[in-house]
């Protein structure tokens, strides 16, 4: 398995060489178990950060690439960094970094991935690079990035990084991580590592354990996960990053004992999940909008039940479950369940 950690941006030189050190330590204590036996480790730490907003730290920049090559040198830790641009590409080469990623902001620019791809090829036959997954739900550009990557004639390695995507739709999670599409990537390539990065997906530290199961349970290569000698006192994202010691606890307490079998069904059940996850989120929003209507209706003194509308809104419910091939007495149960409690909530 790979662990890619450390912190969201290198933020100082004693930030990252304590950092770095600190789980340096913790990792070389964990306990040999199961598929754990080969836990290739690589110290991450963003150089320049993409930020959706101006106004906010945007790395360390070329001085921090010396502080990553003193960990590398000093610790004889591997160490990665984003690149965006071809000169990031020769800047990371120039200071012997041969772990690189692109993120989901770049992925999703063929212009930058090709630019990208072009200025690996010197240093090909050294370089991992992890393509993560676009900000947009497009298995294409994700596909599309890695092919190009891919491409490079000699290049070392290359593996996927599932982070989730922006969907507009509510849910708790920071990024959503759309299962279907890393089904569909994982039949298209095979034999492609991908890693679980559960901090940007999940955007809070309670929510990576379970994620990063589930990228067991999918088997997935690896994770990326963000860490730090003090989270909250982090420059970017400080929700999401974990103690070094922190990350040990979590990785030795996950479980990967999983039945054959069961392993079968994880990828239909990480779907269900999703799936079920949106249909709550749905009908808590559909239950807040049924009573803003009630207040409207108690404003102007309207009846709660008003009969001809629910048998309207039912006929169209009916129509679409038949398009769709679904029962009658379906929709009945599910519409009449719905529509009790809007009234409940009216009254
Ligand atoms: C990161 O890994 O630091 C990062 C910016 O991630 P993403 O591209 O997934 O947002
Ligand atoms: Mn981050």
């Amino acid at each position: 398995m790979i662990l890619l950690s450390g912190p969201c941006a290198a933020e100082s030189r004693d930030q990252v060489l304590l950092t770095a050190q600190r789980l340096s330590e913790a990792l070389s204590s964990i306990p040999s178990l199961g598929a754990m036996d080969n836990l290739d480790f690589v110290f991450r730490a963003g150089v320049w950060k993409p930020r959706s907003q101006p106004g906010y730290f945007e790395g360390a920049g070329i001085p921090a690439l010396s502080w990553l090559q003193e960990v590398q040198e000093t610790m004889g830790i591997p160490v990665a960094t984003e690149v965006a641009s071809a000169e990031h590409v020769e800047l990371v080469l120039k200071h012997g970094i041969h772990h690189l990623w692109l993120g989901a902001r770049t992925t999703t620019n063929p212009f930058l991935v090709s630019e990208i791809a072009g200025a690996l090829t010197s240093y090909a036959d050294q370089l991992t690079v992890y393509v993560k997954n676009p900000m947009s739900p497009d298995l294409n550009l994700w596909k599309g990035a890695i092919q190009r990557v891919s491409d490079v004639i000699g290049i070392r390695h290359v593996v996927a990084v599932h982070r989730g995507f922006s969907t507009g739709q509510a849910t708790n999670l920071r990024n959503n991580p759309c299962w279907a599409i890393v089904s569909l990537l994982k039949r298209h390539y095979p034999d492609l590592p991908i890693l679980m990065d559960a901090s940007h997906m999940s955007g809070q530290r309670a929510l990576i354990p379970s994620l990063c199961q589930q990228a067991v349970n999918l088997k997935y290569g690896g994770w990326m996960l963000e860490s730090h000698f003090a989270p909250d006192l982090a420059l970017s994202d400080a929700n999401q990053q974990l103690l070094p010691e922190d990350v040990k606890d979590m990785l030795t307490h996950l479980n990967f004992r999983i039945l054959p079998d069961e392993l079968g069904l994880a990828p239909f059940r990480a779907e269900i999940d999703e799936l079920d996850e949106t249909i709550w989120q749905l009908i808590a929003q559909r239950m807040q909008v049924s009573s803003r209507i009630g207040e409207y209706k108690q404003a102007h003194g309207l009846p709660v039940l008003q009969e001809q509308r629910y048998d309207d809104l039912l006929q169209h419910r009916l129509e679409w479950a038949r398009q769709n091939e679904i029962s009658e007495s379906l929709v009945h149960s599910i519409m009449d369940a719905i529509h009790s409690e809007s009234c409940r909530r009216q009254q």
